[in-house]
């Protein structure tokens, strides 16, 4: 791990947000680089001055009884003027209904959120937000790729004795998607297969694996921080593809993928 590598990291590392390989690689370049290790004392230092108490003012006991009464006010007011409201025949108490209404607004929140997102399991969405850290992992410097061809003669082979399968590495160049390298990377509890292509300057992470659940090579869509991502399953790989290349070109190399 370098510098920059390490101060990317660190506010991560602070938080013990990262795995235990991660978190290794940290605390290694922290023995052994001075530099970094002043960073971290920084941190650490506004960390503790933002914890000092005198930063924080508490609403004094008047304050909070002033907004209780206005909440209780306005949930009376809000009863009254809705008679037949199914809220009433509940026969909800005043801080009940302002809960009750709270709660409303959460679920419709997150009600929003899944509706918006084709991808619903929530096994996907743990498996979609790794291979979208992979992917950003991968965009720092010296990270893209373990094995540098543009031949799938090369990249394919290089996989052999690494993983437990031989991925597909298809050509796909006459069609605009130029194979730029391969590299392994650890995603959903297993090693990956990831394949890289470029399409002008975007970089596109191809991860997959073999498929062990059943096909449905529906191709699934969402997007997140900028980048998207596509994931289906075929009979025999599932595939993730992550970019920052629009949805409608990104599509077109996923239909290319799933028909090869
Ligand atoms: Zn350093």
């Amino acid at each position: 791990m370098n510098c920059t590598d390490s101060r990317i990291y660190l506010p991560a590392y602070l938080d013990d947000e990262l795995d235990v390989a991660e978190s290794l690689r940290v605390q290694r370049h922290l023995s052994e680089c001075g530099n970094c290790r002043q960073a971290q004392d920084e941190q650490l230092a506004l960390r503790s001055a933002l914890r000092d108490p005198d930063l924080y003012a508490l609403p004094s006991a008047d304050f909070s009884k002033r907004i209780e009464a206005a909440v209780r006010r306005a949930a009376k007011e809000e009863a009254r003027s809705q008679p037949s409201s199914w809220f009433e025949s509940l026969r909800l108490g005043s801080f009940q209904w302002v809960a009750a209404a709270a709660a409303l607004v959460i679920v419709t929140t997150v009600g929003v959120f899944f509706v918006t997102n084709s991808m619903r399991s929530s096994h996907d969405q743990l498996v979609a937000s790794a291979v979208l850290a992979g992917h950003i992992r991968s965009l720092q410097p010296g990270h893209l790729f373990d094995v540098a061809s543009t031949d799938e003669h090369t990249v394919k082979p290089w996989f052999q004795g690494k993983l437990d399968f031989s991925p597909p590495v298809p050509d796909l160049s006459e069609l605009g998607w130029i194979l730029v390298g391969g590299r392994l990377d650890y995603v959903d509890g297993r090693p990956v297969a990831v394949l890289v292509y470029k399409r002008r300057m975007h970089n596109i992470n191809v991860f997959l694996w073999p498929n062990h659940g059943s096909a449905d090579d529906t191709i699934r869509q969402e997007d997140a921080q900028g980048y998207q991502i596509l994931h289906w399953n075929g009979a025999e790989t599932t595939y993730w593809v992550v970019s920052d290349l629009n949805k409608t070109e990104l599509l077109g190399l996923a239909q290319a993928l799933r028909g090869h």
